[in-house]
């Protein structure tokens, strides 16, 4: 199932109406479009609106295509980005980050050679969050503000 060679990856959140509740929307992913997803956060109950946090790979294109079969499927898609923090008292500037992070969100400061992060340029893939080895790159999964 996982598409290592497309290496696109994206962390999003999904809201679910109450009607697409018992529905493998989600499950379809891997199914009709060949992603690889996890299941970061879950909080869904029968009958009721529920909230998904999945780290989803595989090629871009599909991936597209993937988010329009959910829309179509009334399901909210509020993307990750801006939910990526860094714990700045972890952080020891090692810059292993830096050349993982496609988008330069993460740099290194040639004049401090602090690493610095510019939380405008993230895109959310969470490559940071799986190689800090403090782990000092942090997803927000709080969803209170998503509704
Ligand atoms: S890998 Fe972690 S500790 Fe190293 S520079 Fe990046 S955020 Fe800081
Ligand atoms: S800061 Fe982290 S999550 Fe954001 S684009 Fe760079 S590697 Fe991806």
């Amino acid at each position: 199932m996982t598409d290592e060679a497309a290496g696109f990856r994206k962390i999003i959140y999904l809201s679910f109406p109450p009607e697409t509740s018992g529905r493998p929307v989600v499950c379809n992913l891997a199914l009709l479009f060949n992603l690889s997803f996890n299941i970061l956060k879950a909080d869904i109950s029968p009958r009721h609106e529920g909230s998904l946090t999945l780290e989803i790979s595989g090629r871009e294109e599909n991936y597209r295509k993937g988010l329009s079969y959910l829309k179509e499927n009334g399901v909210r898609i509020i993307p990750a980005s801006q939910r990526i923090f860094r714990d700045e008292d972890l952080c020891m500037h090692c810059g292993m980050c830096t050349s993982l992070c496609r988008t330069k969100a993460l740099s290194v400061d040639l004049l401090s050679r602090k690493v610095v992060f510019d939380a405008e340029k993230c895109s959310a893939c969470g490559m940071c969050t799986r190689v800090c080895p403090v782990r000092a790159m942090i997803v927000d999964m709080n969803d209170s503000d998503l509704n």
